[in-house]
């Protein structure tokens, strides 16, 4: 019989109350291997009765109490490592190998940073005859809820969820319904290391039926969304009459800017990664790479030939570079997005094609990596983000247009920048619309720094105190002394 995925309501595994469940694709198959819960209004009811009434003595816990139960969370992710690493592979279609490099280690370190974080998050005190001794106490909000996509489950769901929950918050969590396996396995690793029922709940099911149930419950105080700009306006429509909090982690175009001075062998080992890790599906993919025309065919000829030795093949395979891309329909759209850039003039240099995988994953949803030229900054296929295995090269002359180029889309989430001269990188640095830029790196994250996107790709940040500023409210307490 098919596995049936279940909520996570009140320390419990639930039936949706609707009785209806969508199904779950493998997408290196094309089949259906399990099914999740379609929720809807009623079953984030429930699971915001038992958070409302978890709340007092979450919150009250002493701090490091609850900290030590994020370290045992970790500790029982690292417990469960390789099964879960299969999982996420199995929803995603990513590689296996990727999984345990980095969605695994990383969902580990979000618990474990943000429990060593909370421990010494103080208030903050500011004494002076004029004004009297001011506390500000930073209070948690309530209930909460956190919504998550798929192309990075664990790691982005635990990323929200950690810091809501060491700052005292209860937490209603839904994944993507595309990817709902290892929310459901963290449901019952938090049991297991002594959450109390009712902290965590986590609530499967669409975005329209389950998410928007939560971004419009009255009661839940905050939303924390990673996805699609085009979800992120809908949920800012939704939550504004509430007055809820809100922090949203949206789409990008990431450009790369390559100079000649660079150490050529890191940036190209690095810019493969940076444009196809993950099948490309990765919000901070560089998806725009932008080189500078003195060693533009030198790059062009050298990476064609480095994306055309990436192997695209079972997700399970130790040897796969790349995986299956997570949807028909996303392969769909990817597909078409080929297409368009050969509409709009592009040229072909590797891949744009549907890649057949024998054995198992005949009917699985594979693409191979695609790397065009010939376009304008200005055109749809530099504009928009397609989220897949697709790279656009694009020359430039100087530094200005560097920069010109890189901020010429709606979208600011990160940017590398590649040059030994580190005066010059950080002159670009500043000017550069985004909230992440790395130099000669690519996707270094220290979990302590703020994160997020500028214009279309988010607002607010995540990471660090930027998250716990985020999940709780700033309270002051003033005591004036007698004149
Ligand atoms: P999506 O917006 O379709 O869905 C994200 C989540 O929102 C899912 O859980 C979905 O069920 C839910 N949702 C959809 N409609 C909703 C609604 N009306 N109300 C409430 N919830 C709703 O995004 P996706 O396709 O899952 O993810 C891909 C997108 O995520 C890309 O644009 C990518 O750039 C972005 N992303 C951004 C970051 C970041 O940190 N900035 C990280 C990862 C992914």
């Amino acid at each position: 019989m098919m596995d049936h995925i279940k909520n996570f309501i009140n320390g419990k595994f639930t039936d949706p109350v609707s009785g209806k469940y969508l199904d779950v694709y493998e997408p290196a198959t094309g089949e259906v291997y399990c099914r999740t819960p379609a929720s809807g209004k009623n079953d984030v009811e429930e699971a915001y009765v038992a958070a409302q009434s978890a709340f007092p003595s979450w919150s009250q816990m002493p701090v490091d109490e609850r900290a030590d139960i994020l370290d045992a969370i970790a500790n029982g992710i690292e417990a469960d490592f390789d099964t879960l690493a299969a999982a996420e592979s199995r929803d995603t279609g990513k590689p296996v190998s990727l999984a345990r490099s980095v969605d695994l280690p990383r969902a580990i370190s979000n618990f474990h940073t943000f429990a060593d974080m909370v421990r010494k998050f103080n208030g903050q005190k500011f004494e002076s005859k004029e004004f009297g001794s001011n506390t500000i106490n930073y209070e948690p909000l309530g209930v909460v809820g956190c919504i998550s996509p798929w192309n990075l489950p664990l790691y982005l769901f635990s990323w929200k969820i950690a810091p809501a929950l060491a700052t005292g918050n209860c937490v209603i969590g839904k994944p993507s319904e595309l990817t709902p396996f290892t929310a459901q396995e963290l449901g019952r690793i938090s049991k297991s290391a002594g959450l109390p029922d009712g902290v965590l709940n986590i609530i499967h099911g669409s975005g329209p039926e389950a998410g928007s149930a939560i971004t419009t419950h009255p009661g839940i105080k905050a939303i924390s969304f990673t996805g699609g700009t085009k979800t992120g306006a809908i949920i800012s429509r939704a939550v504004a009459p509430h007055f809820k909090k809100l922090s949203l982690e949206l789409g990008g175009k990431n450009p790369n800017i390559i100079f000649s001075d660079c150490d050529f062998e890191r940036m190209l080992e690095t810019t493969l990664r940076s444009s196809f890790s993950n099948q490309g599906e990765i919000c901070l993919c560089g998806s725009r790479i932008l080189v500078e025309e003195k060693i533009y065919e030198e790059f062009r000829d050298k990476f064609i030939a480095r994306t055309n030795q990436l192997i695209v093949g079972d997700p399970m395979s130790k040897e796969s570079d790349l995986g299956a891309l997570i949807s028909e329909a996303h392969l769909e759209k990817v597909k078409n997005y080929i297409q368009l850039a050969k509409d709009e003039g592009g040229s072909i240099l590797a891949g744009g094609e549907i890649f057949l995988v024998n054995s198992r994953c005949k009917n699985g949803w594979f693409i191979s990596p695609t790397i065009i030229e010939g376009l304008g900054p200005e055109c749809r296929t530099n504009q928009e983000e397609i989220f897949g295995p697709v790279v656009t090269l694009i020359p430039f002359s100087s530094e200005e247009e560097s920069v010109e180029i890189a901020n010429a889309t709606e979208y600011g989430l990160s940017a590398s920048i590649w040059t030994d001269d580190l005066t010059k990188a950080e002159r670009i640095a500043n000017k550069i619309e985004s909230g992440v830029v790395w130099i000669n790196c690519w996707m270094v994250r220290d979990l302590r720094t703020p994160f997020g996107g500028m214009k279309n790709s988010g607002l607010g940040r995540e990471g660090g105190e930027e998250a716990f500023r985020f999940f709780t409210e700033a309270k002051t307490v003033c005591i004036k002394a007698e004149d």
